[in-house]
């Protein structure tokens, strides 16, 4: 019998997994048996993905800068990466504002409402203020002067550090092109091995996915739920509303700005590039993760989509640390709907400031679970929504976050092969698997 395809094997996981998280529900079977016995499962998959992506970054943007040749086109790369990070971020929160304010998704919630979630919800959210904080007090060139980091191995011992390593990367690259070649060469041919390698490590643990998967999904549904389904549920109806605006932006956004990106700069089909990048989306989506997911994300677009090495060593490991377009979204509907919730109004420079800070915070939230919520108190202090707000938006947090995930890691993708597109002449052509 022939073998499934592994993204249609991650999807029958996704699936498996939904129907074991309602069944353990329905057979009310306790919280604690998944939490001890399934979610494991998933832990062990999301920490491989983890624990291969500083070496992945490592080795592969090394051979990406020395196969560039010289450091004119690696300027070029970056000087187009970021400025298409920037644009496709401001267009995200301007369409999760322009959304917000058509659809007015805070006007469904009435004030008992708003004060039941509050109460239920307030202790998480004095958890999360104080990594906010953090960034608040913080000088302006602060995240610059954190990218050079002063011991390489303190870095390579924190995931949460993928700039530094992106930084040293580019720095022993730019190093090697610069020594004579008899002593180059072994410590490229060396660091070349070794990135087929951790490939070969990414093929292991692919075919763990669809358990891996599987294991994450059931969890989650029986954590969300907990202990009193119904209650859960009534909480998530009340903002059904504020989710379907999330989801319609994520979508809005893909349909018009990545389309475009890709039609007209890289001269792409949208279609095909879907297809080429649906297991790594699958993935952000089972995750929450970008950096977990950032491993496959660089091998989808540089199997399926035929990114040069060189550009997708240098655009995924930067884009799952600072671009998050969903994240960016989600933040800016998120402000308007807690405004409205709490019965303020937005003037239009609080909304400009929206627009600002969110591109700001989306930039400095780490690709993890939950990374966009923290940094949505910056957001909304700068505009003035009492911090405290953010209670409202805890309850599905968990569900739009698998969501704008997937926006995050796609719009990585979509800048990797625009960017290539543009350097290469457009030779990326699609493979088929
Ligand atoms: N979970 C998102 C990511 O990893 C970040 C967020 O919380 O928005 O891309």
């Amino acid at each position: 019998m022939k073998k499934l395809p592994l993204h249609t094997r991650i999807m029958l996981g996704l699936a498996a997994g939904i129907i074991f998280g309602l069944l353990c529900i329905f057979l009310k079977i306790p919280v604690v048996f998944t939490v001890n016995y399934i979610k494991p499962a998933g832990t062990i998959f999301v920490n491989l993905l983890k624990l291969i992506a500083m070496p992945l970054i490592f080795a592969s943007l090394i051979v990406g800068v020395t196969n560039l040749g010289d450091i004119t086109k690696l300027s070029k790369i970056g000087g187009r990466t970021i400025l298409l990070f920037i644009t496709t971020t401001i267009f995200a929160a301007t369409i999760g504002l322009v959304l917000a304010n058509l659809i007015n998704p805070g006007r469904l919630i009435t004030l008992d409402t708003r004060q039941e979630i509050l109460d239920l919800y307030s202790g998480e959210v004095n958890q999360t203020t104080g990594v906010a904080r953090q960034v608040l007090e913080q000088g302006p060139l602060d995240s610059l002067v954190k990218i050079v980091p002063v011991n390489i191995f303190g870095s390579a011992a924190d995931n949460a550090n993928m700039l530094q390593i992106v930084f040293f990367a580019i720095l022993f690259g730019i190093a090697l092109l610069k020594i004579p070649p008899g002593k180059s060469k072994p410590v490229i041919a060396f660091f070349d091995g070794v990135n087929d390698v951790i490939l070969a490590i990414i093929h292991f643990i692919m075919m763990l996915a669809p358990f891996g998967v599987f294991a994450l999904i059931a969890s989650l549904i029986v954590e969300i739920a907990g202990d009193n389904p119904s209650k859960a549920w009534e909480i998530l109806s009340a903002l059904m509303l504020y989710g379907f605006t999330i989801i319609l932006g994520l979508v809005v956004h893909a349909g018009i700005v990545y389309f475009s990106l890709l039609k007209f700069l890289a001269k792409k089909s949208f279609a095909i590039f879907l297809r080429g990048i649906r297991e790594a989306q699958l993935l952000a989506f089972s995750t929450s993760s970008s950096a977990a997911t950032l491993p496959v994300n660089m091998e989808c677009v540089q199997k399926n989509l035929g990114v040069s090495e060189e550009v997708s060593s240098f655009v995924l490991p930067l884009g799952a640390t600072i671009n998050m377009d969903g994240t960016c979204l989600y933040q800016s509907v998120a402000a308007v709907f807690i405004a409205e919730a709490m019965g303020l109004e937005l003037s239009i420079a609080s909304q400009v400031m929206i627009v600002l800070t969110a591109t700001l915070a989306s930039i400095g939230a780490a690709g993890v679970p939950g990374a966009g919520m923290v940094m949505l108190i910056i957001v909304l202090e700068s505009a003035g929504i009492p911090a405290a707000g953010l209670a409202l938006i805890v309850a599905p947090d968990r569900i739009l976050d698998m969501c704008r995930t997937v926006l995050n890691v796609t719009g990585d993708a979509t800048v990797a092969v625009v960017v290539d597109s543009r350097l290469n002449g457009g030779k990326a052509e699609p493979l088929n698997r």
